[in-house]
């Protein structure tokens, strides 16, 4: 294989690239950001491998999830218990419902750089560089030069994130013992909240039982290879953190040269980005001779590579020559985001080209991306009859080709307004959330998540189509 290096992506054009006006400052925040410790360590990182070959093998079900960009502003106490609240509240439902383990992956401590399909855009009467993350400038259309300062800043937001989830985590609110919690008070079906109830009070009675015939079910805290990613252990659970490998400057500031915690010799060291457990090559950069390519092909995190309408089936049987030339289990996660009206037309076609390469993969649905709309009002939204669709069809031609659905990539938010109500983003739902609403509690700035209820609307269908 051909030389590889964290900066070897240099020697390539990067798509999505952005133009600092001081290049000096951008090395000076890259050189102090490079000193930084890591946030995440190789054993998560292996572990996480570990985990996702189990994915693969389908002995559980991935779920990837979270904001489509996380905001400085948004990084609160509230915010994020809100967000790990309702991973936690999916998966509980996957895991009683379908019985299957499930590994989670918070789209969290990190998401910060946006690709946009334009590098201006239009506001009011102004065109003016599009904003592309807070990590690179800022929403205000008065300061949209890119500053390089916000990397360090995404550093210690993305730190100060994962601090606190590390926190949460560590002393039990992720406990099966207490799921009640994450909170449902707001919820307005009251079919659904119903719904919910039923998984928590089955699960403590099974809980009782087991403490009853003597099997701990207590906190466990034993970090080990083989912990399981909900079943195995009630107390404790994993959550891992991921982000687009966007800003190649940034990935490689935090690659690191470290000894693999699998491999008896101490010589043995692999390249780990330890700004995330998992990261993945967005739909705009995934150009077999682009950066980001040669970048994701040298780190050991296992990655993700977002797969459209536009990716050709040799093109991706390509990709993943160059990804993983040794067919590594639990590596490579292919997410899947045609939209409804396409799905038909392409997910076959590339199940079959990845069959014929022979190339391990875990199938992940994306049900977000190609279900973009425009509302009458202006605002970007996507329809939940869309989403369900295009999940139910991904089942179904995973299905009929012999393949597996391995998880699905959601952008959703338990995020709460001071009222106590969840976001107006998306339309439908058991909620039945109507155009006229989607005005009152907007609050994403990027793309539009499904609030905390027609996210429990997903995961109960999923749980029910997977345990058919
Ligand atoms: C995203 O996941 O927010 C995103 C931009 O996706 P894609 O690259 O698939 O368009
Ligand atoms: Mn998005």
């Amino acid at each position: 294989m051909d030389f590889w290096s964290p900066s070897s992506w240099k020697s390539k054009p990067a798509a999505q690239g952005v133009k600092y006006a001081d290049e000096e400052h951008l090395q000076r925040v890259l050189s102090k950001i490079a000193t930084l410790p890591p946030l995440v360590a190789p054993s998560e990182i292996e572990r996480l491998r570990h985990q996702l070959s189990q994915v693969q093998e389908g002995k559980a079900f991935l779920l990837h999830a979270g904001d489509c960009a996380e905001s400085f502003d948004a990084c609160t106490h509230e915010n994020i218990t809100a967000k790990i609240g309702l991973i936690l509240s999916f998966s509980l439902i996957l895991i009683w419902g379908a019985r299957t383990p499930v590994v989670r992956i918070g789209r969290i401590a990190g998401q910060y750089a946006k690709p946009r399909s334009s590098p201006t855009e239009k506001i009011g009467d102004k065109i003016v560089p599009s904003f592309r993350g807070d990590n690179v400038n800022s929403l205000d259309p008065e300061d949209r030069n890119p500053n390089p300062e916000r990397l360090l800043s995404a550093y210690f937001h993305s730190t100060t994130t994962l601090n606190y989830i590390r926190a949460i985590l560590a002393s039990g609110f992720a406990s099966l013992n207490h799921p009640r919690d994450w909170s449902l008070s707001h919820v307005r079906s009251a079919t659904l909240k119903k719904e919910f109830e039923e998984v928590v009070t089955n699960l403590s009675d099974a809980l009782d039982f087991s403490r009853t015939i003597g099997i701990e079910t207590g906190s466990e805290s034993a970090v080990g290879y083989e912990r399981g990613g909900g079943l195995g252990t009630f107390g404790a659970v994993d959550l891992y953190t991921s982000h687009e490998g966007l800003m190649l400057d940034y990935e490689e500031a935090l690659t690191r040269k470290l000894r693999n915690p699998l491999r008896e010799s101490k010589e043995d060291q692999s390249y780990y980005n330890t700004s995330a457990h998992f990261l993945w090559i967005g739909d705009r950069t995934r150009q077999i001779t682009g950066a980001h390519i040669e970048y994701f092909r040298g780190i050991r995190n296992p990655i993700g590579v977002k797969v459209g309408p536009s990716m050709e089936s040799d093109e991706l049987a390509r990709v993943l020559d160059i990804l993983n030339p040794d067919r590594e289990s639990g590596r490579i996660t292919l997410i899947t985001r045609y939209g409804a009206g396409k799905i038909e037309k392409y997910l076959a076609l590339h199940i079959e080209a990845i069959k014929k390469s022979g190339h391990p993969v875990i199938w992940v649905c994306d049900p977000m991306h190609g279900n973009t709309v425009t509302s009458s009002s202006g605002l970007k939204t996507r329809q939940f009859r869309d989403i369900i669709e295009e999940i139910i069809l991904c089942l179904r031609i995973h299905e009929q080709c012999g393949s597996r659905l391995g998880g699905v990539s959601l952008e959703f938010t338990g995020e709460l307004n001071e009222e106590g109500f969840s976001v107006t983003e998306c339309l439908g739902g058991s909620m039945e959330l109507t155009e006229d609403e989607l005005g009152l509690r907007y609050q994403s700035f990027c793309d539009p998540r499904l609030n905390f209820e027609q996210s429990l609307d997903v995961a109960f269908l999923i749980s029910k189509y997977l345990k058919e």
